[in-house]
């Protein structure tokens, strides 16, 4: 601590150069280490990056908070919220000119994920921060340094990361929460269900751009119907009734703004694990559930979306189907086959986000317009196959076209935001009136092949530089591309798109993209690295490992390079995964 004090009276008022001679040196205070991973250039540019290491004698946790690895992940994500909201208590916050005098890191969301922001193992707990190092103008103010350093920082590392002064209550509930969501998605598989949604969970959201709960004045609590309700097992908070999903085809329907999309949106989030007090600790899905969508515009290479589209104008090759713009069905078929490809199990979708015409044709319309006019094969005719042949469930949401009665498996009405199980009334209703369609899905669902990234395509570098940087959750620029990533409604976390940037590049640079691995090969493999070696893997420089990165899943991996403007793949000729 005396030699830091040194060091920032030293340098104060010189020019900011001089904090540079901190980068990589690390200092010793009381009850834990400095480490200035990286030193920024000037006070605008990225703040400098820091890490305080704590050895776990002195931050004092008991072994059963950070083991098995599940707790190790949600003590994490305690442990970032924690010291996240003593930022703003303790820290005065910006002194000098543009980042100076801020302590940064992300804000978690209601999603407890794997952060890299805390690392807790046997020997330590590690803190990754961003910080501004203060200066007026280019010229260092030494003072606020040593304020930010030697007075707030320990009070920081005090309040936050030492066990003796946290509440082990609030701890130990938090990683319980998260175990038992564990627990609850692994009962899934053995019951044949795809989801459960506890009774007593609150669904809807503040607003559009606001993940906490409706006010519980406001939100009708889940409720299972009697025809769907089980009981699971929770280690912690015991066994809770609910409405349990059963694998097929499911159809979500009822009156307009009865609470259909709020029931889907709560199934996709439910591949990750809530903070307690959410409203969905008790909603878990399947962990390859992914959304589906429409995404016109968007650019598709090489993939074979025959099973739903055949015969375009032109004679257009539909079993290797580029695309720099494609339209509202196209891209949901290509989506859809995407996601099989990257080993979903699950697809969600809803008529709301979805092209119609991709959903459905019905018996007048097939009258008026041919077979052999239509490239269209609706998804109607196509996801029992799923289900038969491939083991794939979808659960969607269909105000409008009751013709999905036939194909469905289930059949859950929202009304006034309490499920019904209308199964049997609506099978009914389609035996007393006959869509009178003709089914157009013919034998079998149709292949589904391997494609294999090519390296040469996929460039992180903008001039001479790696270009890799990610604007909120939705936009990724890699290298001179922007990655489009709005549709990808299942990234929750800006760090998830950080991550997703940095892993490719590592893939890349570490020759797993290397022509000859397909998508999948490579996303399970970086997968299992991550497994293995934790999320600072995605750090450009492993001298430098950053906070900032949260663990994406591998469908979203696979989704942001097949979104990749340049991306070009070669098809993997006997690489048929069916
Ligand atoms: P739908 O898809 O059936 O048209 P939404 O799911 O979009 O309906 O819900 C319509 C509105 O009702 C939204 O503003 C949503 O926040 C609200 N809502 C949904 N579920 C509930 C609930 N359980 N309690 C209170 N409000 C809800
Ligand atoms: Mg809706």
């Amino acid at each position: 601590m005396q030699q830091l004090r040194q060091v920032l009276s030293q340098i104060d008022g010189k020019g900011y150069k001089a904090y540079k001679k901190l980068q990589g040196k690390c200092f010793y205070y009381p009850d834990f280490e400095l480490k200035f991973y990286y030193v920024q250039g000037d006070p605008f540019a990225a703040p400098s990056q820091l890490a305080v290491r704590i050895p776990q004698k002195t931050a004092g946790f008991p072994r059963e908070t950070y083991q098995p690895k599940t707790r190790a992940i949600a003590l994490a994500d305690y442990l970032s919220r924690i010291f996240y909201s003593y930022i703003g208590k303790i820290s005065s916050g910006r002194r000098g000119s543009g980042k100076s005098g801020d302590f940064r890191l992300d804000r978690p969301g209601q999603e407890v994920l794997e952060r890299s922001s805390v690392v807790v193992n046997e020997d330590f707990v590690e803190a990754r921060i961003f910080a501004g190092m203060p200066a007026a103008g280019r010229r260092i103010l030494g003072q606020e340094a040593a304020q930010m350093l030697l007075e707030e920082l320990p009070e920081l590392v005090k309040r936050s990361l030492l066990f003796a002064n946290l509440s082990s209550n609030r701890l130990l509930n938090h990683v319980y929460t998260v175990e038992d969501q564990e627990a609850l998605r692994k009962q899934l598989l053995p019951k044949d269900l795809i989801a459960f949604v506890a009774d007593g969970s609150i669904l809807p959201r503040r607003s559009g751009v606001d993940q906490k709960p409706l006010a519980p004045d406001k939100a009708v609590a889940f409720q299972a119907p009697p025809e769907l309700a089980v009981e699971l097992d929770r280690p912690h908070a015991g066994r809770v009734r609910g409405m349990g999903i059963p694998a097929g085809v499911t159809l979500i329907v009822g009156g307009g703004y009865h609470g259909k999309s709020t029931l889907l949106r709560a199934l996709e989030r439910g591949v990750y694990n809530h903070i307690s007090g959410d409203g969905r600790e008790g909603v878990v899905t399947h962990s390859t559930a992914f959304k589906i969508r429409a995404e016109d515009g968007r650019r598709v290479e090489k993939v074979n979306i025959n099973p739903f589209i055949n015969n375009l104008p032109f004679g257009q090759d539909t079993r290797s189907f580029s695309s720099e713009e494609a339209s509202g069905s196209t891209s949901q078929a290509a989506n859809i086959v995407e996601a099989l490809e990257a080993g979903t199990q699950v697809l969600l979708m809803d008529e709301d986000t979805s092209a119609t015409n991709f959903m459905i044709r019905d018996m007048r319309m097939q009258l008026l317009v041919a077979k052999d006019q239509e490239p269209i094969t609706p998804f109607i005719d196509k996801v029992q196959q799923l289900y038969r042949e491939l083991g794939v469930s979808s659960v969607v949401v269909i105000g409008g076209a009751g013709d999905y009665f036939d194909v469905a498996d289930t059949v859950l009405m929202m009304e006034a935001y309490r499920p019904r199980e209308v199964t049997a009334e609506a099978k009914e209703i389609a035996c007393r009136y006959p869509n009178n369609r003709n089914p157009e899905g013919g034998d079998a669902f149709g292949e589904l092949q391997d494609r294999v990234p090519q390296p040469e395509s996929i460039n992180p570098s903008k001039g001479r530089k790696v270009k890799i940087k990610a604007r909120g959750e939705e936009e990724l620029q890699f290298g001179h591309e922007e990655i489009d990533l709005h549709c990808l409604e299942q990234i929750v976390d800006p760090g998830q798109t950080r991550a997703i940037g940095e892993l490719i590049f590592f893939a890349l640079k570490e020759k797993h993209i290397d022509g000859k691995n397909s998508l999948k090969e490579i996303v399970d493999l970086l997968g299992s690295l991550l497994d293995k070696n934790g999320l600072e893997m995605a750090s450009p420089n492993p001298k430098q490992p950053r906070g900032d990165y949260v663990r994406p899943r591998s469908l979203e991996i696979a989704a942001a390079l097949n979104r990749l403007r340049t991306l070009a793949v070669k098809i993997n000729k006997s690489g048929n995964i069916l």
